[in-house]
């Protein structure tokens, strides 16, 4: 079984020992990875990079990660496709003869 798949499996568990799939909609499931995104931002807050908790980083990375599993998951979506397909627009869009050493978005000059 691919990590993917069985670490969306035990979420999953975890989830319905507690029957809160009734919460998990996809809009809300959508706000809760934005606001997780946020608490990962918060680690950040007002330090340089380095300065930042690696433990915290974990803890909300997690969380960032468990919520976008469970968002796939409500779509049936096959997160190791997704990516792949995202990786073949984003190679065309910044292939590495313009984007080595730069961090410019594909469409700035
Ligand atoms: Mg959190």
């Amino acid at each position: 079984m691919n990590e993917i798949k069985e670490i969306t499996e035990k979420i999953i568990e975890f989830r319905d020992k507690r029957n809160w799939k009734q919460f998990h909609n996809s809009k809300d499931l959508a706000l809760a990875l934005s606001i997780e995104a946020a608490e990962l931002n918060e680690v950040f807050l007002w330090k340089k990079h380095e300065e930042a908790d690696v433990e915290r980083i974990k803890e909300e990375l997690a969380d960032v990660l468990t919520f976008a599993l469970l968002l796939a998951n409500n779509y049936k979506l096959n997160v190791k496709k997704i990516i792949e397909k995202k990786l073949i627009i984003n190679n065309k869009k910044y292939p590495v003869t313009k984007s080595k050493n730069s961090a410019k978005k594909y469409n700035e000059k």
